[in-house]
């Protein structure tokens, strides 16, 4: 009896394979051809001062509306795209893009903003990262202090040993590097000291469970502290109530983005709230 309930559970484990292993085929299939399709399409999220509501900064966040699948989400797919090496070509793409947006807002009369993008752990071990950023700097003339590069722990932890000597010629470039999902990596903080970093991005894990989780509330404000003490910038993800952002002023973060202000949008979106001036979901103000 053991015997058969045994095989059983095999069979249907296989059976869940496959139906994973159709599922990626076609997955794996429609992004071979998105690029080309232009299905791709970036949306940025505003990230803003909490002092006065102003958009400080942009994060670009890629999206694959898919003319046979549909709209599907990059956790879907960006591991995806990294397994099957094309995150390269996708990522030059999102560079491409998002300097030329940058550049379309600064035309445009918008004071001078980074945009953030995100880079994956095989965009920069695989490629020359350092050639693609200086290329899409130079194609649209952004100066590169207006682009930031996204950068997970884990990505400063598995690239070996010449990480160091990366990150020191995208600086020399004029970017600005920030670490996203701050806290959910590695613990080893050496990283900090050893790599020219600007901002520490606070995990929207941390930031959702604030005001309910006293152990939450005490990593985002030893986080808060932590980049303060070494001179870097910190901005909260996923900020979603007054209450958290409330907290955040009073432990002295000052940038946050989120659904509170805004979720990412098109261009043009943003284009709408630059023209505005501020985000007018900043119901709190210090006095
Ligand atoms: P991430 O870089 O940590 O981006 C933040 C994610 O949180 C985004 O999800 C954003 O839409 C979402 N978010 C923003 N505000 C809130 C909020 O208030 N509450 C909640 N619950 N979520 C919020 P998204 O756009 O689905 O992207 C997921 C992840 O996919 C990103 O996480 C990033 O790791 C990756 N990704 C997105 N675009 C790119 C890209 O161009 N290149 C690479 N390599 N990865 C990308
Ligand atoms: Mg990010
Ligand atoms: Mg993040
Ligand atoms: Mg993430």
């Amino acid at each position: 009896h053991a015997k058969e309930s045994g095989r059983n559970t095999y069979r249907f484990f296989d059976e869940a394979m496959n139906v994973n292993a159709l599922e990626r085929l076609h997955l794996e299939n429609g992004l071979r051809h998105a690029l080309a399709q232009e299905e791709f399409q970036l949306f940025y999220q505003p990230q803003v001062d909490l002092m006065s509501g102003r958009i400080i900064g942009v994060e670009a966040l890629l999206r694959w509306f898919s003319g046979v699948m549909g709209g599907i989400s990059p956790a879907r797919f960006i591991p995806l795209a990294e397994e099957c090496g094309l995150i390269v070509p996708i990522g030059e793409w999102v560079l491409g893009t998002a300097c030329r947006q940058a550049v379309a807002w600064q035309d445009a009369g918008f004071p001078p903003m980074p945009v953030a993008v995100n880079l994956s752990a095989l965009q920069f071990r695989r490629s020359d990262i350092v050639a693609s950023v200086a290329a899409a700097l130079a194609a649209s003339g952004l100066d590169g202090r207006w682009l930031e590069l996204e950068l997970t722990e884990s990505l400063l932890m598995q690239s070996g040993p010449d990480v160091s000597a990366t990150l020191a010629r995208l600086k020399a470039l004029g970017v600005r590097l920030s670490i996203d999902d701050f806290g959910t990596g590695y613990s080893s903080l050496a990283y900090l000291k050893r790599f020219p970093v600007d901002r520490l991005k606070v995990d929207q894990s941390f930031v959702r469970d604030l005001t309910d989780d006293p152990d939450d509330a005490t990593i985002v404000r030893a986080i808060i502290q932590l980049g303060h003490s070494l001179h870097l910038e910190v901005i909260a993800e996923g900020t979603e109530t007054p209450e958290q952002m409330a907290f955040l002023l009073r432990e002295g973060c000052s940038a946050a983005q989120g659904y509170l202000f805004s979720p990412p949008l098109p261009a043009d979106a943003v284009t709408g709230l630059l023209e505005a001036g501020s985000l007018p979901a900043t119901p709190i103000r210090p006095l």
